[in-house]
């Protein structure tokens, strides 16, 4: 039986994401508690869920 590892439990709650900043186009790490993103060049924090759209309205 596999064991579940909670990858948030033991590292650093910042997890990189692959989406970029809807302000600057800035790299967003995932403030994994929060359910947001923060943006590493401008620090603008977005909900995670508004990121999730944004990317889905622009690649469709
Ligand atoms: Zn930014």
């Amino acid at each position: 039986m596999a064991e579940f590892e909670n990858p948030y439990a033991e590292n650093d709650p910042f997890v990189e994401a692959h989406f970029d900043c809807l302000d600057c186009g800035g790299k967003l790490w995932e403030y994994a508690i929060q359910r947001q993103m923060v943006c590493e060049d401008c620090r603008e924090v977005f909900p995670t869920q508004d990121v999730f759209d944004e990317q889905v309205a622009a690649d469709s």
